[in-house]
């Protein structure tokens, strides 16, 4: 239906090293896969600062960025793409504010987190942020097209 044109949609999502860390990945994915997302990229990677200044190109610049970098490479993350109705949109709304504390109870951030600098999870800000980043994180043939083979599952 016309409502559900954007039903392709697609975000990146990512578990930040203190998620792993913390066992957290479980409850992550199982909040996306309750919403009615569909995963169609997953892996497990340590990133390298190449590819988080590519990732992070409008805060290099920031006093906080080195500390990021720190942060971001102090263990592997798990990157997922997401596709669904509004996911880039519902996704900021589900993982909640940057800074924790303006998180509320709920949110991955508001039920998880307590300060901006250990936040748990990405989630992209914009459709062309979007766009953007699952090019950064993935090659094309690790993005995995499926559907339900039984069209009676809400697919
Ligand atoms: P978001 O992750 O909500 O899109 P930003 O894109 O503004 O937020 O920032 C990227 C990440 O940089 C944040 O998730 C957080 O890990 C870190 N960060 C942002 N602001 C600060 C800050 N003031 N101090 C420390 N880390 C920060
Ligand atoms: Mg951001």
């Amino acid at each position: 239906s016309a409502g559900l044109a954007d039903v392709k949609e697609r975000t990146l999502i990512a578990v930040k090293p203190d998620g792993v860390q913390r066992r957290l990945v479980g409850q992550i994915i199982r909040r996306f896969e309750q919403r009615g997302f569909k995963l169609v990229g997953l892996k497990m990677l340590q990133v390298s600062e190449g590819l988080l200044a590519q990732h992070y190109c409008q805060l290099t610049q920031k006093p906080f960025y080195s500390s990021l970098v720190e942060y971001m490479t102090s263990g592997p993350v798990v990157v997922m793409v997401w596709e669904g109705h509004n996911v880039v949109q519902s996704s900021r709304v589900m993982v909640g504010a940057t800074n924790p504390a303006a998180a509320p109870a709920g949110t991955v951030r508001g039920d998880f987190s307590l300060h901006v600098s250990r936040n748990v999870v990405h989630a992209s800000d914009s459709l062309e942020g979007a766009q953007r980043e699952i090019q950064l994180w993935f090659q094309g043939k690790e993005l995995v097209e499926w559907d339900c083979w039984d069209q009676t599952l809400t697919c």
